[in-house]
């Protein structure tokens, strides 16, 4: 089985080959970052220029590294939310085009459940099984009880862990994205702030972020008012100390509130962080019959080989999509259900 898949949700243009769901032909993926940078986040209307400029190289680039020609391919499967609206519907529309000039069928697949799939590169998911979903735009516990069932058993009320990395890097005058450069600097330094670890006693599993951000921008603008210079890698540290704490808190709790899961996936943007990694492995060895499975560092950010991973569960259950797919900017788990 060929699946040739897309993703453009936010400011990477991606499209990838992936054989049976698990094996990469090709995962071309043109990042923006640097268009965004001078505007310290990421600008819509600039995203889907970029998309369109770079979607079709981007799909000859997978096709000839891959190796494939069209008549090799069994579907098309593309991201059509959650995401940015019109960054989305550059790679809904390249897909049914597609799909309808090779007769081949339509994939529609759900941003956050390929996040999920980046961890099938490295095994097969077992079920049921437990993600923590950390990235630029979501902080979720996803229960798996079966293939294509995702069930959200926490969240965050306000900012996503990825978002709050972003925001206080800025502070730090960190480029966007900040999350890698902070991770670094935290690696460097020492938990010295006590910053609030928000819900972190509270039996739900939702999580907050937008205190601690907000706890780490007035400590740095106090400093400043008065003059005095605050140590960046202590600022780090402290910060990342608080974030890990809590998602590692939330995730143990959630283990034990379900005994049956048999591997707890890490993925999403935030899951390239190495305190992150570090603290669950540690944590995990308490859970003799839970196996960590944490997606490859490369397959963390966005991408188009873990929407193939994805659409290959849903190519297995027949899930198509018609040609009038349109993008759901605020698109949730539950259309699977
Ligand atoms: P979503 O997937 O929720 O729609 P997104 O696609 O924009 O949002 P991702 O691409 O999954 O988000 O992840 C990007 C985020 O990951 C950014 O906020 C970035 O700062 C963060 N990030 C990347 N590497 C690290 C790291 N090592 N430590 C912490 N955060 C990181
Ligand atoms: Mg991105
Ligand atoms: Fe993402």
């Amino acid at each position: 089985n060929l699946i040739l898949a897309f993703e453009s949700s936010c400011d990477e243009t991606s499209v990838s080959v992936v054989e049976n769901g698990s094996k990469i032909l090709s995962n071309i993926v043109a990042t923006q970052i640097k268009s965004h940078q001078r505007f310290g986040g990421v600008v819509p209307e600039v995203a889907s220029r970029h998309h369109i400029e770079q979607i079709t190289d981007c799909i000859d680039l997978a096709m000839s590294k891959a190796g494939v020609g069209y008549s090799d391919l069994n579907a098309v499967a593309v991201t059509y939310g959650p995401g940015l609206v019109g960054a989305l519907l550059i790679g809904v529309t390249a897909a049914k085009t597609v799909a309808y000039a090779h007769h081949l069928p339509l994939i529609p697949v759900n941003h956050m459940a390929g996040h999920i799939y980046a961890a099938r590169y490295v095994k097969p998911i077992e079920f049921p099984s437990l993600a923590l979903l950390v990235s630029g735009g979501h902080t979720e516990l996803v229960y798996l009880a079966a293939p294509g069932k995702f069930e959200i058993i926490g969240e965050t009320r306000d900012d996503a862990a990825g978002e709050a990395y972003d925001k206080i890097g800025r502070v730090l005058g960190i480029n966007y994205p900040a999350g890698k450069e902070v991770d670094r600097l935290a690696h460097l330094g020492k938990d010295t702030f006590n910053f609030p670890r928000a819900m972190d006693d509270s039996e739900s599993f939702d999580f907050s972020f937008s205190g601690l951000k907000s706890a780490f921008i007035n400590t740095v603008h106090h400093a400043d008012q008065i003059g005095e210079t605050l140590n960046r890698e202590d600022l780090a540290a402290s910060f990342q100390a608080a974030v890990v704490d809590v998602l590692a808190d939330k995730t143990v709790r959630a283990l034990d509130a379900y005994p049956q899961v048999k591997q707890l996936i890490l993925a999403g943007g935030v899951a390239a962080n190495q305190g992150l990694r570090e603290r669950l492995t540690a944590e995990l060895q308490a859970f003799d019959s839970v196996e960590f499975v944490k997606a490859p560092l490369k397959l963390c950010g966005d991408n188009a080989a873990m929407i193939g991973a994805e659409a290959y569960v849903e190519y297995q259950q027949q899930h198509f999509g018609k040609l009038d797919l349109n993008a759901d900017p605020s698109l949730e788990f539950d259309f699977m259900a």
